[in-house]
């Protein structure tokens, strides 16, 4: 989960990391006294999680009140890269010396952390790091011992600071490591990280990644959670608990378990590549070992809501739990759902007893005919859904098809 500046900005400072006086703002009458509260310049953000918003005309100085007040206005409602801003920081301006970069990351790759660090900060990074690497220092962090006083010497000697800057900018890089390591974040970026005019040093702007699967420990990042800017089905989803993903196209995909969900969106993919409009999963949707008839029901509403969805293939395979009673489950999931399952529906269960999955089907064929078709194969069951999708086919017609083979 990544925050906002203005969030990450307290958090530093929650942490004795040196930043500018700030407040928030939500419309341009209140930046105005918010920066008449600082005092002159101020500096006006928008507050948007995307990087690159002072070339985008995020960023603004304002010398007096009225500027601040036609600035905000300016900024408040712009659209960058996608995001409106309904939020602005303000903040007193900085006198900026130098410009410099700090990032804590995790490197996959190395299984450790990784301290990334320039004097030529302010800009993009991954512009940077392709043009000039030699200006980007990197330097492994061993998550055991983390940025301690010789580990931040390292780092200000490899990106070579001036001697007389090193130990506030090692300070600064000790407290950053204690963000990163007690907030459980996978990412503290500062750009710029800067030297004022009296050459103290000073983060001017903050990016925190969080990392999820820490929250257990951490209750107060709920607070975090920015409801308003999630997708309306992945908040539903995870009131239900469940593992849902909003994804581009128009083929809703359910299965059981993290591994089959992922190669059941390959195959989709695969088998809509073809056809007109090209068809794709329209999310992931793991509903997990148990597959019980209200989790499925829930999965089952929660894609039909969904008014990207042409179709929706449920992939199950049966494994502690027994395709029987995943079929009985989807057959009470669809009277629970009753006029609301208006979607064509494929079907394809195997593993555990899925011949007394497929009985169960058969008998409540009558109920299941006008929108459930039941799949052979996965493959085949991707392909049904995506020509159901494409409009290429009728439940009917592939049912008809498919009848017309077995006999
Ligand atoms: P980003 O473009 O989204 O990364 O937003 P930043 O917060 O990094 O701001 C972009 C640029 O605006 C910075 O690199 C600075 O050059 C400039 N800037 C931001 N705050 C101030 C300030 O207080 N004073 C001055 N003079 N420039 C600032
Ligand atoms: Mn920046």
């Amino acid at each position: 989960m990544d925050l906002y500046e203005y969030q990450a900005r307290d958090m530093f400072e929650s942490y004795g990391v040196s930043v500018m006086r700030a407040a928030t703002a939500t419309t341009a009458a209140e930046a105005r006294q918010v920066a008449e509260d600082l005092g002159w310049p101020a500096v006006i953000k928008a507050q948007v999680k995307t990087g690159g918003r002072g070339k985008a005309g995020g960023v603004k100085l304002a010398r007096d009140a009225d500027e601040a007040q036609a600035v905000a206005e300016q900024i408040l409602g712009m659209d960058i890269k996608g995001h409106t801003v309904h939020r602005v920081m303000v903040t007193e301006g900085a006198d900026i010396a130098e410009e410099y970069y700090f990032s804590l990351l995790v490197d996959r790759s190395d299984r450790q952390y990784l301290a990334m660090c320039s004097r030529s900060g302010g800009v993009d990074i991954e512009t940077l790091a392709k043009d000039s690497p030699e200006l980007l220092a990197k330097v492994p962090v061993d998550p055991l011992v983390g940025v301690d006083a010789a580990k931040a010497a390292e780092i200000t000697a490899a990106a070579g600071f001036d001697e007389a800057d090193r130990p506030s900018l090692e300070a600064m890089f000790v407290k950053l490591w204690e963000v990163f390591r007690d907030e459980d974040a996978t990412l503290v970026e500062v750009n710029p990280l800067i030297k004022a005019g009296d050459g103290s040093i000073i983060a001017l702007d903050g990016k925190v990644t969080l990392d999820e699967n820490a929250a257990f420990r951490h209750p107060e990042h709920a607070a975090y959670r920015d409801e308003a800017n999630v997708d309306p089905l992945e908040s539903q989803a995870r009131e239900q608990g469940l593992n849902y993903v909003k994804l581009d196209g128009n083929v809703g995909v359910i299965g059981n378990g993290a591994g089959l969900m992922m190669s059941t969106l390959d195959v989709v993919a695969y088998a809509g590549a073809d056809l007109p409009g090209s068809p794709s999963p329209a999310n992931f949707l793991d509903i997990g070992g148990g597959a019980s008839a209200e989790v499925m029901a829930n999965g089952l509403s929660l894609i039909l809501s969904d008014p990207a969805v042409k179709s929706i293939f449920v992939n199950v395979y049966g494994g502690i739990t027994s395709c029987e009673q995943v079929a009985k489950g989807i057959v009470q999931a669809m009277d629970l759902l009753g006029e609301r399952a208006n979607k064509p529906i494929v079907l394809r269960l195997d593993g555990n007893n899925a011949a007394g999955g497929r009985h169960v089907l058969k008998r409540a064929r009558e109920r299941l005919a006008g929108f459930v078709l039941v799949a052979e194969t996965m493959d085949g069951g991707a392909r049904m859904a995506a020509q159901l999708a494409a409009g290429v086919a009728s439940i009917d017609e592939l049912r008809n098809a498919r009848e017309g083979e077995n006999r």
